[in-house]
């Protein structure tokens, strides 16, 4: 099952996209985790795709595609991946579509305001990646990751100035994707808003039919 999780920065995307990894068994690739693994080596690749990330900015389509080519070739990807935060531009779907076939693409849909105060009060472990929001998810202690008791940190890029450009970098290299893959057929709407249980059930649901619907 090749799958894509497609909507604006810091709306849910990799916190759904890991419990469904786990409900189906298949991993969830995120390229903007990949790309800050590379940061923290400090290699100069690392260091070009830091000055991107940070402002909000988009890193260039050749490196990322290169990079996902090399991620979804590895063998955990057989029987399928959900892919979150990419593709983010018509060329990088384009690209996609060459390699790989898209089966079903989950767009997730909010209201701006949403997105915002979900973006800015979003905490990330800085041990095992694992995402909080200060409200709408709280650790059981403040500022401690409830699975590894690492560091909860608020990412650069999530101060407001590049959550700023990267909803406009969203507004008009991504937001095409969505005509894009429903002119495909494959897309399907799910409604964002409201607390996690009820957001996760919905994204089962439209999962569930999709699977249905092709037999399997
Ligand atoms: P979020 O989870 O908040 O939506 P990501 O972790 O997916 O953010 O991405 C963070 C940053 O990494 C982006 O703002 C961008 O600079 C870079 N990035 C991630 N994926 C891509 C991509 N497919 N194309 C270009 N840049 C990307
Ligand atoms: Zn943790």
């Amino acid at each position: 099952m090749n799958m894509i999780f497609l909507g604006p920065p810091g709306i849910g995307k990799g916190t759904h996209g890991e419990i469904v990894s786990r409900k189906y068994g298949i991993p969830r690739v995120s390229t903007g985790e990949i790309m800050r693994e590379e940061v923290k080596k400090g290699t100069d690749l690392g260091n070009d795709i830091k000055s991107y990330m940070d402002s909000g900015e988009l890193v260039p389509d050749e490196l990322v595609i290169n990079i996902i080519k090399k991620r979804i070739n590895q063998k955990d990807c057989k029987r399928g991946f959900i892919l979150d935060g990419f593709p983010r531009t018509v060329r990088q779907a384009k690209e996609l579509g060459d390699i790989t076939k898209i089966e079903l693409v989950v767009n997730f849909v909010a209201s701006e305001d949403e997105i915002i105060e979900r973006i800015t009060g979003r905490l990330t472990c800085r041990k095992c990646g694992a995402i909080y929001h200060v409200k709408n998810i709280p650790p059981k202690k403040e500022g401690v990751c409830d699975n590894c008791g690492g560091e909860l940190y608020h990412r650069e890029d999530q101060e407001e100035k590049a959550v700023e450009r990267r909803m406009e970098v969203y507004e008009k290299s991504t937001k095409p994707l969505i005509e894009y893959y429903r002119k495909e057929g494959v897309l399907k709407d799910v409604d964002v808003e409201g607390g996690k249980e009820e957001v996760s059930k919905r994204i089962n649901e439209v999962i569930k039919d999709f699977t249905e619907s092709r037999g399997t």
